[in-house]
């Protein structure tokens, strides 16, 4: 019957494309009439240096003295800004940390020499991921993969402000976050730098991490904030071989329905500048790609924020793409796709191949126009014009222990309790604990890359004011009662998958005298494709160690400190609980502690699927036909997915209960707003804080429907005993997909409303096709 319906254009409403489209960011007149001020006066030299952005590496030298750090190179800095008029500098000299007085002094020069060249401030960018990245003794919150496990959108915002006011602090007015790639295939290095594998989820941590970073006025970025770059746009999170920069394949209606939907939120909330996906996406890499960059993002959005390529992303147009003849070739097809600015970090020479593709007439000067209008907005809009210097000294709550405390409160969050066989967890005090494995005690693993070098490694002895797991169950349990005996350790030296010749007999050993062994596996730090792995299970080690520890009969509580979901089939059920911990920063071996203890409760939720065989990576937003029964008949077509935890899932030491789901319509059409509620219920005898989910699933589609979707989520805090009722606002648009055409369509028919194992059924009376590109 619905599919009859579906086909009666009569029942189908085409939306009306005829108003303006409202811009993503307001304008704002003085700006852009200083814009076109600074524009009028340009030679075409000085348009293009500002489109490029060079390494700091080129401008200056490491200095033998270490608390030097770096050193600018007065003479290197005067022909980079004053001969080539470069615009941009980016990275921490030779990747490694400063202070942020020596950030002052450095940004200082470069910003003097550049108002004394060009008159322009230069545009200084640096990563900063789960926090102060590049400065040194900064506050360091979970990464990204943990903040959206707290599913608190508060602590994401909040995470943001703080770093944004610590980078501040080191003069810093620009970095590359947040990322909001979905997390979808498990395998990929770059998992854990994403708030997972939803596109809501990224979507609402998207936006609160720019109105953290940014402040609430995009047009003018005070001296506590910075500007966001959104990345990597677009459909990077989820490569074909599950390795990083490698192609990806995804369906039209997915890019649109759920790659972009992050970005169009955030790009909507005010982001003022966007990085591009090293990749291609269905053959064509991103950083070519005009209908992405120009028709979605700038055209459709009405955006006029900037575009940044990745790291020499367009030299690789022509070395790894193979979509450019030459260098030359490469600029032609990038810049007139819609990049505005290219990170080629040490090479000028984009600068003389862009002229000439000027004057060929092959890059249109219009093109060049736009791109520098974009550059030069975001500058004023970050005010460097006014003031490009700031004082170390005006940021006192700097690494201060009022940042280490959200820190704490977000590591507390970020954590995922997902098995308490028997209540084995809390430790009661006085018990004896040996903590083993190669995570044990170690500051590197919690914070995993980006922390103070690229790939988070070195750290231990810059870290050391902060406690790794062991040290801080020492604080806890005391001395007497923790032992540490690793069993298997990293190679600190080596790759990140190395490990030293294990010694699992001596903590074996160790664990007969003990009452519980804490064992604390997963991965050392990473990103990017030093990251790549060959097989998702958990190393054999760790796998042995955790066997052998199990055949002593002590009790088992498993961490998992990983930056993507290692395998772990055959120890879980050795295992009386485990916990996941993901990558919870500087204060994770304290949080952990305070959960382990019964101190702090837990309240964090997976946000990927956990697999449990390499050949079922899922996400829990899987086609229907990905899970069936077996068909009757001669031929059993059934197929079955495999998952060690699901998406959402995560325990309490209190337990709630679900109830009276209320839906204030039995049917609706697209423009109708759906008032969803349901009474929440602590059922245990411990305070705890809930994440309530609201899904969908569209029972008949065009395209086979999806198992089910997330539309809402609110984390609630109940005492024991107390009920609460959850309310949530659903506009029936959102229920809405993109169809096989490109189109976004709610169909008529039935709709199921899920919320905490509640759920009611929901009639859509009106099909609707959009004919705009974005609902
Ligand atoms: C990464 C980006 C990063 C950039 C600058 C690239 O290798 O892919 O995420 O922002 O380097 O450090």
């Amino acid at each position: 019957m619905k599919r009859i319906l579906l086909l009666l254009s009569l029942f189908v409403i085409i939306a009306s494309c005829s108003e303006e489209k409202p811009r993503a960011i307001p304008l704002d007149s003085a700006i852009e009439q200083q814009v076109e001020e600074l524009l009028s006066k340009m030679t075409l030299d000085e348009k293009i240096g500002q489109m490029i952005q060079l390494a700091i590496d080129v401008v200056g030298e490491k200095s033998d003295d270490i608390s030097q750090g770096f050193r600018v190179d007065t003479v290197k800095l005067k022909e980079v800004i004053g001969k080539y008029k470069v615009g941009s500098l980016l990275n921490a000299p030779f990747a490694g940390a400063l202070t942020p007085e020596q950030w002052q002094e450095v940004i200082g020069t470069i910003q003097q020499c550049s108002m004394r060249e060009i008159g322009i401030p230069c545009l200084y960018g640096l990563d900063q991921n789960h926090g102060s990245t590049y400065s040194m003794g900064g506050t360091f919150f979970p990464q990204n993969i943990g903040m959206g496990a707290t599913f608190n959108q508060e602590l994401v915002r909040l995470g943001a402000e703080i770093t944004a006011y610590e980078a501040r602090a080191s003069n810093v007015p620009w970095t590359f976050s947040p990322t909001i790639d979905l997390g979808r295939d498990q395998r990929w290095p770059r998992l854990w730098e994403n708030y997972g594998e939803d596109a809501y989820v990224n979507a609402v941590m998207g936006v609160a991490a720019v109105r953290g970073f940014q402040g609430d006025d995009p047009n003018h970025v005070d001296s506590t904030h910075i500007a966001v770059t959104l990345k990597h746009f677009l459909g990077y999170g989820i490569p074909f071989t599950g390795k990083d920069r490698t192609p990806a394949y995804i369906s039209p209606s997915d890019l649109r329905e759920k790659y972009f939907e992050p970005y169009r939120a955030a790009i909507q909330a005010g982001a003022l500048s966007l990085m591009v996906n090293s990749g291609s996406v269905n053959g064509v890499p991103v950083h070519s790609n005009h209908e992405l960059l120009t028709t979605w993002l700038k055209e459709e959005l009405n955006w006029d924020g900037m575009i940044i390529t990745d790291w020499a992303d367009i030299d690789n147009l022509h070395n790894r793409e193979r979509v450019a003849t030459d260098k030359k070739d490469a600029i032609r097809i990038a810049i007139n796709a819609g990049i505005d600015m290219t990170m080629d970090p040490y090479d000028v020479n984009f600068c003389t191949l862009l002229r000439e593709l000027v004057d060929e007439g092959l890059v249109a000067q219009s093109r060049i126009d736009d791109a520098v209008r974009r550059i030069l907005r975001l500058k004023l809009r970050l005010g460097l014009m006014n003031k490009n210097m700031y004082e170390a000294s005006d940021y006192q709550l700097f690494g201060s222990q009022q940042f280490d405390s959200a820190a704490l409160r977000a590591a507390r969050e970020s954590m995922v309790l997902l098995k308490n066989t028997n209540n084995i967890l809390p430790l009661r005090r006085g018990v004896k604990i040996l903590v083993s494995g190669p995570n044990a005690n170690s500051m590197r693993c919690l914070n995993g890359g980006w922390t103070y070098t690229w790939q988070g490694n070195n750290v231990e002895d810059l870290l050391a004011e902060h406690n790794t797991i062991y040290e801080a169950l020492v604080a806890r349990f005391g001395n007497a009662n923790v032992t540490l005996c690793q069993g298997v350790t990293y190679n600190e030296s080596g790759q990140y998958y190395d490990e030293l010749e294990p010694e699992i007999d001596k903590a074996v050993e160790t664990a007969r005298s003990v009452d519980v062994v804490v064992v604390c596996v997963g991965e050392n730090s990473y990103t990017e494709t030093p990251g790549n792995l060959t097989d998702l299970t958990l190393s054999s080690n760790q796998r042995e160690l955790v066997k052998a520890l199990a055949r002593t009969g002590k009790p088992i509580v498993l961490i998992l400190n990983e930056g993507r979901p290692r395998l772990v089939a055959d120890i879980e059920p050795l295992a009386s609980a485990v916990v996941n911990i993901l990558l919870p920063g500087n204060m994770g071996g304290d949080a952990l502690t305070e959960l382990l203890s019964g101190e702090a409760n837990f309240s964090g939720k997976l946000p990927y699927t956990y697999p449990r065989e390499i050949n079922s990576l899922h996400t829990y937003d899987y086609r229907m036909s990905e899970e069936v029964g077996t068909m009757s008949g001669a031929y059993n077509y059934d197929a079955r997915i495999s998952q060690q935890w699901p998406f959402g899932y995560g325990l309490s030491y209190t337990t709630f209960a679900y109830s009276n789901l209320r839906i204030d319509k039995n049917s609706f059409d697209a423009d109708d707003r759906l008032q969803v509620s349901v009474d929440v219920s602590n059922t245990g005898n411990r305070v705890g804080q809930e994440v309530v989910m609201l899904y969908s699933s569209d029972l008949v589609a065009l395209l086979t429907p999806e198992n089910r979707r997330l539309r809402r989520f609110d984390k609630i805090e109940l005492q024991p005993g107390q009920t609460q009722t959850v309310s949530f606002e659903l506009p029936a648009e959102e229920l809405a997909y993109v169809g096989p055409d490109g189109c976004w369509r709610l169909d008529e028919g039935e709709f199921r409303i899920t919320v905490g194992g509640q759920a009611a059924t929901i009639t859509c009376t009106q099909t609707k096709i959009w004919d705009t590109p974005n609902r």
